[in-house]
């Protein structure tokens, strides 16, 4: 028997959180970003429960390529546009909307000879000073783009810098947005999840909206609003089990370094996961756990392959008549077997991160399956 470590993506959660997504963004349409092979998802894994978007948003044109061999004819859109002259040739070929967020890009375009000429976005610094035209140059760019032959459709979009946060929120990007694109044509995007989600009156003015990490249930605004506030749903459990279940007597300590020394007699397991499998290292103990549902802890420092986690009913909410034994079900984050939820936000809190970091890092060793949506009903 292989390792019991493994990890499931629930279709049926996907498809319910882009339908959140698409409630929240009213008549825009919706792209679905799929970037970091959907935040760790795996592209191939996501497509069934996100099919019903508008469109795909990813990075890497590799990643665009999988999306049109699973049979997507609709709009992808590359979020950083193209990297070097010869990716514009991919563009052209696969039919693909891209970012145009710098003078580089634009030289590439206009040298580009293309029968068909191409969408764009053409993108606007707000504030975060990361890509993107500064407002006053945004429109010299708009004129420039109008005058190429080689492209025939321009958006506007901008990305904001804080829109996860009440201060300062999107009270300066969203105007800085509106006055840099006044009466000028063009589809409008701006809201990733969070200004979807927190700002919906944005998605009703403008064509499109950008949510990630919604879509994979996790809470843009973590700890502000969890994902039951927002009416999401985890898409990504990752399971494994007891592999040895013990006693502590006062005294003992647990696991590498004795971070964690028992003050009580303690039962604990010991969970086939660990650092390897893309669970943080640095989750100290205390860190939320399912054992067979019931809510629990972490016990010490994480291995490579294996973490501890408390079995004692006075010191979790595993029932005094519940006896967890090898085999037993561990959940580190999303669904457990039985439905009980742990959002992956409280696990990546725990560990001083977020939700996106731990999705993107589960290791490619962890065999990941695709739970449809017909069996994961209720
Ligand atoms: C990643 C990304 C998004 C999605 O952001 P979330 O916070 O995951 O919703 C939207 N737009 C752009 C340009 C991005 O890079």
């Amino acid at each position: 028997m292989p390792r019991p470590i493994h990890a499931l993506i629930h279709t049926d959660a996907l498809a319910h959180n882009l339908q959140r997504c698409r409630q929240a963004a009213g008549e825009a349409r919706v792209w679905a970003v799929v970037k970091a092979n959907a935040y760790g998802h795996g592209i191939e894994r996501v497509y069934e429960g996100l099919r019903g978007a508008d469109g795909f948003a990813l990075l890497d044109l590799a990643e665009a390529q999988r999306i049109r061999q699973l049979g997507w004819r609709g709009p992808i859109l590359l979020l950083e546009g193209v990297f070097e002259p010869r990716d514009l040739e991919l563009c052209s070929r696969l039919g693909l909307w891209h970012t145009v967020h710098d003078d580089a890009q634009m030289e590439m375009l206009a040298g580009h000879k293309t029968l068909q000429p191409h969408k764009v976005f053409l993108k606007l610094d707000s504030g975060m000073h990361r890509l993107g035209f500064a407002p006053e140059r945004f429109r010299a760019a708009y004129a420039r783009l109008q005058a190429l032959p080689q492209v025939e459709d321009i958006g506007l979009m901008t990305h904001f810098a804080t829109a996860d946060v009440a201060e300062p929120g999107v009270a300066a990007a969203w105007p800085c947005f509106q006055a840099a694109t006044a009466e000028l044509p063009g589809e409008r995007s701006v809201c990733n999840s969070a200004a979807l989600l927190r700002q919906p009156q944005l998605a009703e003015q403008t064509d499109w909206v950008r949510p990630g990490i919604a879509l994979y249930g996790s809470s843009p605004d973590f700890p502000e609003h969890g994902i039951a506030h927002w009416g999401l749903q985890p898409t990504m459990s990752l399971r494994s089990q007891l592999i040895s279940v013990r006693e502590l007597q006062p005294g003992d300590a647990i696991g590498y370094g004795a971070t964690f020394t028992a003050e009580r007699p303690l039962r604990v397991g010991i969970v086939a996961c660990g650092y390897a499998d893309g669970y943080p290292r640095v989750a100290p103990t205390g860190t939320p756990v399912l054992v067979a549902g019931h809510r629990s802890r972490t016990l010490g420092r994480v291995s490579m392959d294996m973490l501890a986690v408390d079995l004692t009913p006075a010191t979790t909410q595993i029932p005094a008549d519940f006896a967890p034994r090898v085999g037993t079900e561990v959940t580190l984050w999303g669904r457990s077997g039985g439905g009980a939820v742990l959002p992956i936000d409280e696990v990546a809190q725990a560990a001083g991160t977020l939700g996106y970091e731990l999705m993107c890092a589960l290791a490619p060793r962890v065999p990941t399956e695709v739970e449809g949506a017909d069996e994961a009903a209720g």
